[in-house]
């Protein structure tokens, strides 16, 4: 199976550019999560790969074939999006057959759906196909149910069934477990990562949630305001963000960002505080919370307030020099020995520095 190519992908709606040359690589297999705040372009680039919206300039490829002018019920693609429709008078089994029938009769036949005009064979084909999509998403009991008959994780389940039965080419997924509660979330989320190691076809995946890209794709791409910032590995666009925009939009609570300076030996100081990293350039020193410990030396802060989270402590402090907000996170034992208003030091155990323009140093 091949992968997907976006090369140069634009599309603007009026003024608002919503792709502003988007070029992305799928390879064949991969799961790729797409994660960006509200409005940069995720379901614009989504529905360019479907199909379902045209590029004003760009090309999109499935493996080596072009698709970009082919109609969307050409290009062999599965869409999963967050608010999938079943068909309320049919059954979990009709639902799923419903890709596979409409392949098989022609554009006169579709008429009446799901008709009796299938040959024995064909019937008997898609119904074992039918039975292998349900079984592996856990409804395979449920077959002669209708939606209305089902919980909110089974009529997902049911939705994916269908997407996978036909074994498409391409699987794209927007926000396809928004719909459900936390616990049934985190059960669909590993049966997904199942399916598609079964399935096999190059994976986009919409996420607003951060943990869900982390645990759930090969890679990441990041994308702000129609472009693409960064795509690596979820550990890499962690701890080696190659932009502050990206340092900034993952990880929860956010990355801790101070203002810096390198001095004429190149050594980066936050407020006359050494960080003992050299970088020519420096604008912004940025440190995750975990990595921010309360000790006899560091950045000089106050205490504001401690959040108790029960398997951690969020420490929630002032920078002296710069007022700028700091959270550290620690052990949920060291609350003992932390007071409101109390001066303190916290140092970095590892940090990431910026130029001007937001780069990496
Ligand atoms: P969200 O996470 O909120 O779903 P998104 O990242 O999917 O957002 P898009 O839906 O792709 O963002 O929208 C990108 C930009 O294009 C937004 O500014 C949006 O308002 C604009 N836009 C999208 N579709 C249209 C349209 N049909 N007409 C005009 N503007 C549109």
């Amino acid at each position: 199976m091949g992968g997907i190519v976006i090369e140069g992908a634009k599309r603007s709606y009026g003024a608002v550019e919503a792709l502003k040359g988007v070029s992305l690589t799928i390879a064949p297999g991969e799961f790729l999560a797409l994660v960006g705040p509200s409005g940069c372009g995720k379901t614009t680039l989504m529905r360019a790969v479907a199909g379902l919206e045209p590029l004003d300039a760009g090309r999109v490829l499935f493996g080596a074939e072009e698709v970009t002018r082919r109609r969307a019920a050409d290009r062999d693609v599965a869409m999963v999006f967050q608010n999938y429709a079943l068909y309320p008078h049919l059954t979990v089994f009709q639902n799923i057959a419903v890709p596979l029938v409409m392949r098989r009769l022609n554009a006169w036949q579709r008429l009446p759906l799901l008709g009796p005009m299938l040959s024995r064979a064909a019937r008997e084909g898609i119904a074992a196909d039918v039975r292998a999509a349900a079984e592996s998403l856990a409804v395979g009991h449920l077959l002669a149910r209708k939606p209305g008959q089902l919980s909110g994780g089974q009529r997902q389940r049911v939705a994916l069934g269908r997407a996978i039965v036909r074994r498409p080419r391409v699987f794209l997924m927007d926000e396809p477990l928004s719909n459900l509660d936390a616990a049934l979330r985190t059960e669909t989320r590993r049966e997904l990562v199942e399916l598609h190691r079964r399935v096999g076809a190059a994976t986009i995946y919409v996420t607003h949630d951060q943990s869900e890209a982390m645990t759930m794709a090969d890679r990441v791409a990041v994308m702000m305001a129609g472009e693409i910032l960064q795509v690596a590995t979820p550990e890499a666009i962690y701890a080696d963000p190659a932009d502050l925009r990206v340092a900034s939009f993952i990880g929860s609570p956010r990355i801790n960002l101070l203002p810096a300076e390198s001095g004429p030996d190149g050594l980066v100081r936050v407020g006359g505080w050494s960080t003992g990293l050299v970088a020519p350039g420096a604008a912004t020193f940025a440190v995750r919370p975990e990595a921010l410990v309360p000790g006899p030396e560091g950045l000089p802060a106050v205490l504001e307030h401690v959040e108790f989270l029960g398997d951690s402590l969020l420490l929630h402090a002032r920078h002296e020099a710069s007022g700028a907000p700091l959270v550290a996170r620690l052990e949920p034992q060291a609350r003992k020995s932390l007071e409101r208003g109390q001066a303190l030091h916290l140092r970095p155990l590892h940090g990431l520095v910026f130029s001007a323009d937001g780069r990496r140093c």
